[in-house]
């Protein structure tokens, strides 16, 4: 048995040097190195962003956009979109645990990976003959590898498999911002969350009250989604508005924060263009947390240099320790939410 690198730095193929999420290539040999564990592969979760952009490039033909998928993990060991460079997770069971593994994992455990596609070695067997190319919840049999650095998180008995990799996939984003609003409660901070009917903007949303917001906004596409959040309870304002219209997103948030910006805005939005909307609803001082995939760093940072705002930007980090166990709690508290995630799962929008 080989040894591994705890970063995977030894499943890179190329190029020379490169960490896994950054290589073009990994191998994604079934065989562990001693600290590496493999996944028996049940279901991926692409990322929305990912699946969006593919989806549209084939103008919905579900054959196509698998295709596409099976041909971007033959080509690349891994599942890590071209375009928009965003992955996604997985479920499975774990089928193999290297002697010097630390993740504490055993064999036969159901497991969700909670590193993302974008660097887990991942090898396909059954040409995704299961799904049909028309979600982003693709049954899928075959193998991926986790490092001596990777997390993954073992699947509660209670909760169906798709919520779960529902759920996990975005589990970063209620915990970055309960974590940015908790450390300016003193000053009642009010939080705008755009995409909020979406799984990361719902669940952002619940954070956002559970730190104590003085006031959550809620700003979603069209009526529908107004209906369906406000169903949710947990927003205190909810405003319709196009995410990548800069003047009709700030002023949507204006009106309803009472003539100010937001001083904490958290971008759940998976489609480009939200950054200089997003920076224009952000009052002086505050926060923008830029969760979605789409983001251009380009756009954000002069975006926010010419509008001469003087705004925190942060990454939303895909990972805070206790990621997952939070969003689980906020799930069991709020009714709501869950039902909103099972109508997601479901496909019922
Ligand atoms: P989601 O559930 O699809 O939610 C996105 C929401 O944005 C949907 O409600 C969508 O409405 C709405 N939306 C789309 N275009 C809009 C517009 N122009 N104006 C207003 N709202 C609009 O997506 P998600 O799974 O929460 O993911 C959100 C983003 O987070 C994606 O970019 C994803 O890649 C990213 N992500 C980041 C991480 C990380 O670690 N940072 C991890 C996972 C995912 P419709 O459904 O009506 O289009």
């Amino acid at each position: 048995m080989s040894t591994g690198s705890p970063v995977g730095s030894h499943r890179v193929v190329s190029p020379a040097g490169a960490l896994p999420q950054a290589a073009d290539r990994l191998d994604p040999n079934p065989e562990i190195a001693d600290d590496e564990v493999r996944v028996s592969v049940e279901r991926l979760n692409l990322d929305a962003a990912s699946y969006r952009q593919l989806h549209t490039k084939h103008g919905g033909d579900g054959a196509a956009v698998r295709d596409e998928v099976l041909a971007i993990v033959e080509a690349r060991g891994k599942m890590q979109n071209p375009v928009t460079g965003s992955g996604g997770m997985l479920i499975g069971t774990v089928d193999a645990v290297g002697p010097r593994s630390p993740l504490g994992l055993k064999v036969g455990q159901k497991i969700a990976t909670l590193v993302s596609l974008t660097l887990t070695p991942l090898r396909i067997t059954d040409r995704l003959e299961r799904w049909d190319g028309s979600s982003e919840q693709v049954p899928a049999a075959g193998t991926a590898i986790l490092f001596g650095r990777s997390i993954a998180a073992p699947i509660p008995d209670d909760l169906p498999e798709e919520l779960a990799l529902a759920v996990f996939d975005v589990c970063g984003a209620p915990a970055l911002v309960r974590r940015v609003v908790s450390r300016r409660y003193h000053s009642g901070p009010t939080v705008a969350v755009l995409g909020a009917a979406g799984k990361s903007g719902s669940l952002s949303l619940a954070a956002a009250k559970d730190a104590r917001a003085a006031s959550v906004l809620a700003v979603v596409r069209d009526q529908d989604e107004a209906d369906r959040v406000d169903k949710l309870g947990i927003a205190d304002r909810i405003a319709v508005a196009d995410a990548t219209d800069p003047l009709g997103l700030a002023a949507a948030v204006s009106d309803a924060l009472r003539g100010r910006g937001a001083d904490v805005t958290v971008v759940c939005v998976d489609v480009p263009g939200c950054e200089h909307g997003a920076i224009l609803s952000t009052a002086t001082g505050g926060t923008v947390v830029f969760f979605s995939m789409a983001t251009s760093f380009p756009q954000a940072a002069l975006g926010a240099e010419g509008l001469a705002a003087d705004v925190e930007m942060l990454i939303g980090n895909g990972y805070t320790p206790g990621h997952a166990d939070y969003a689980l709690q906020l799930l069991d508290r709020h009714p709501g939410l869950r039902a909103l995630f099972d109508d997601r799962v479901a496909g019922r929008h």
